[in-house]
């Protein structure tokens, strides 16, 4: 039996006392190769690299040029209250930004402003304040504010009629092509390789173990193979008769170029979001969670640019650098998908929504799974298994 099984057989805390250091030393020269290098791929060839394994992180195009850079990297638990293991494991997302700030420092692009809701109407401001109950009982750091507070927050808002508001200050946002960067530019220095362009065409696989990588440029063994490929990774899993069903969910947002500051935090007004990068730009989309509408995609941008100045008015005639149309990586369920995929003893899947969020802690699950045959229990409900 491969020694992971009988690991896990055995439990993960007996497991820990049993192997302990020695585990990690035998494990940490693995050969593992990493398809994708969006925010998952790059997190995770950064942790394990730390850790001495031997990474080659393959991407088809270039970094973050997937749905990580279309990404509007609101780092959050409070939208995610319909779950209590999925907002737990995105609170562990959080912290892990704030573990990578301390070792990163400046270099990372983050901004911790928290975030403000507000709502117009009864209805939608009393789901507002309910959500926020939710989250205050889980412990998570939130508050309701009235208008005063609102308007002090806010000042360079018109934010119209306002029937309820909430803050929570633990939330923030990242430039998301800026972390992959940064995670990569570490992994390398660990001695990860990045190779693109470098398409993975197939998985080599001999009985219940993947050898290595097929791709355009040639087969390339390993001990381990993460599928970190956004939503290319459905093929992938598939290829190998592994069930990964991912759901169609669009979503648009516009860039503008560099503007006077107007806002430290995140902006949920009732019919737009708004974030204000640290160069001055202004990322938003509107509707749900910057659904795409469909039609024509400048458009589109037009009605985002007009919903966010409704509430920030210097932005009417804002220029838009970028409309841009992201592919939400989003699973059936709506859950993340992570471990080991049924049938295939060493193929790992990491496989989420909100992966900006969650990417730290993934990449620290993922680590301890692939090094120290680990399980972490919360894993438990995001398994690849709930397909089979
Ligand atoms: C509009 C929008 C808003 C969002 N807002 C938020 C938010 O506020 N907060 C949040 O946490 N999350 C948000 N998300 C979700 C988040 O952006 C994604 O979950 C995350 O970026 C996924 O990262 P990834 O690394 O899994 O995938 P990707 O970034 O797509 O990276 C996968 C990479 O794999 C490469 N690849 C694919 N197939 C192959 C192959 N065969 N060989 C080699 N390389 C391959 C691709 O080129 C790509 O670069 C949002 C997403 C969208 C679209």
């Amino acid at each position: 039996m491969h020694r992971r099984n009988v690991l896990q057989l055995l439990g993960a805390t007996a497991v820990a006392a049993a192997y302990g250091s020695s585990a990690r030393a035998a494990r940490s020269g693995d050969r593992v190769v990493v398809i994708g290098a969006g925010i998952l791929g790059a997190a995770i060839s950064y942790h394990l690299a730390r850790r001495g394994a031997k990474v080659t992180l393959l991407e088809k195009t270039a970094p973050a040029s997937g749905t990580t850079g279309d990404s509007f990297a609101y780092l959050n638990a409070s939208t995610k209250s319909s779950s209590r293991p999925y907002f737990d494991l995105n609170a562990r997302g959080m912290a892990g930004w704030r573990r990578w700030q301390a070792e990163f420092g400046a270099a990372l692009p983050l901004q911790w402003g928290g975030s403000i809701y507000w709502r117009d109407e009864n209805a939608a401001a009393e789901k507002l304040l309910s959500t926020l109950r939710i989250c205050q009982e889980w412990g998570y750091s939130g508050r309701r504010v009235d208008e005063g507070e609102l308007r002090g927050l806010l000042p360079k808002a018109s934010l119209g009629r306002v029937d309820g508001a909430v803050v929570y200050e633990e939330e923030g946002v990242v430039d998301p092509v800026g972390a992959v960067r940064v995670l990569l530019d570490r992994a390398k220095a660990l001695g990860a390789t990045l190779r693109f362009p470098v398409e993975v065409t197939g998985i080599d696989v001999a009985g219940d173990r993947v050898r290595g990588v097929k791709t355009n440029e040639g087969n390339i063994e390993a001990d381990t193979v993460v599928v970190a490929a956004g939503i290319g990774s459905q093929w992938l899993a598939n290829s190998l008769g592994v069930k990964l069903p991912l759901v169609p969910s669009p979503g648009v947002l516009i860039h503008t170029a560099p503007q006077p500051k107007l806002l430290d935090s995140v902006v949920f007004a009732p019919t737009s979001t708004v974030k204000q990068s640290l160069d001055g730009r202004i990322v938003s989309s509107s509707g749900h969670e910057g659904s795409s509408e469909g039609g024509d995609l400048q458009q589109q941008g037009q009605r985002i640019l007009a919903n966010a100045a409704r509430y920030f008015p210097t932005l009417k005639d804002a220029k838009i650098e970028r409309v841009s149309h992201g592919l939400r990586v989003l699973p059936q369920d709506g859950f993340p998908v992570l471990g080991y995929a049924p049938k295939v003893g060493n193929l790992y899947l990491a496989v989420t929504h909100s992966g900006i969020t969650l990417a730290p802690a993934v990449a620290q699950f993922a680590t301890q799974e692939i090094l120290d045959g680990i399980a972490p229990d919360v894993l438990a409900p995001f398994r690849p298994t709930r397909f089979a």
